[in-house]
């Protein structure tokens, strides 16, 4: 089942990249979150190394048991207190969504002698349950981080607000192209723009043809997440 799923999906992202007009060829990222390491072998013998995780202890006890060429992304909203508890397991942290955060990423990176790249988490939808920056916030935050020696700001992120209408998640999709847009025309050092992660298990096909790098898709290829277990 999984294994079909994942062939099913990654067929689906390679068609999707093909007819976008932005000619590049979005990554998947199988996002295990609530699913067993055993679940995770299954995608993994296809050939996926690129997994999500949003929480700090599943991602740590599931990296120690897994094979060590599997690239952790971190997803989910991350605490300051448990950023040295990542640092030198993940291969990207989407979701830095203040300067504060972005301070302790740079120090706990120069202590293991890395530089973490990582994408700002844009609250796109405006909304007030959702973390990530404001959109007009964006600028400003960014140039903060920009003088940050170990911490690499590569693109940005967003998970828009649902909707079962996948055209109106579009023009959010759009929105965060353009703001990657508008933040390179800026030219700050040490800034460039060249990764956006949007896009999950309903929309990454339209999230594709608006330009994505990474879809983040979870549901699609474990299926349903029991929050009862
Ligand atoms: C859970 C999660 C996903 C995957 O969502 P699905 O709908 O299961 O594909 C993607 N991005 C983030 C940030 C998540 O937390």
């Amino acid at each position: 089942m999984i294994k079909d799923n994942y062939r099913t999906i990654l067929n689906n992202v390679e068609t999707a990249s093909a007819q976008s007009p932005f000619e590049k060829k979005a990554k998947l990222i199988a996002v295990s979150k609530m699913h067993s390491a055993g679940e995770i072998m299954e995608v993994y013998e296809e050939g996926q190394r690129d997994f999500g995780e949003n929480k700090v202890q599943e991602l740590t006890d599931k990296a120690g048991q897994l094979p060590d060429d599997i690239r952790w992304h971190m997803i989910g909203h991350l605490q300051t207190n448990k950023v040295k508890n990542i640092i030198d397991r993940v291969y990207m942290i989407h979701s830095v969504d203040s300067e504060k955060l972005a301070v302790v990423i740079s120090r706990e990176a120069q202590k293991h002698a890395l530089v973490m790249p990582v994408l700002i988490e844009v609250n796109i939808g405006n909304e007030p349950s959702k973390s990530g920056v404001k959109s007009e916030e964006l600028e400003d935050i960014v140039r903060k981080i920009s003088v940050l020696p170990n911490i690499k700001v590569q693109g940005l992120m967003c998970i828009p607000p649902a909707s079962a209408d996948a055209e109106k998640t579009r023009k959010y999709f759009a929105a965060l192209r353009n703001l990657s847009i508008d933040i390179n025309q800026l030219n700050i050092d040490n800034i460039q723009m060249n990764v956006l992660s949007m896009g999950m298990s309903d929309d990454y096909a339209e999230a594709i043809s608006e330009g994505s790098d990474y879809v983040r898709v979870g549901t699609g290829i474990f299926g349903m997440r029991d929050y009862g277990k």
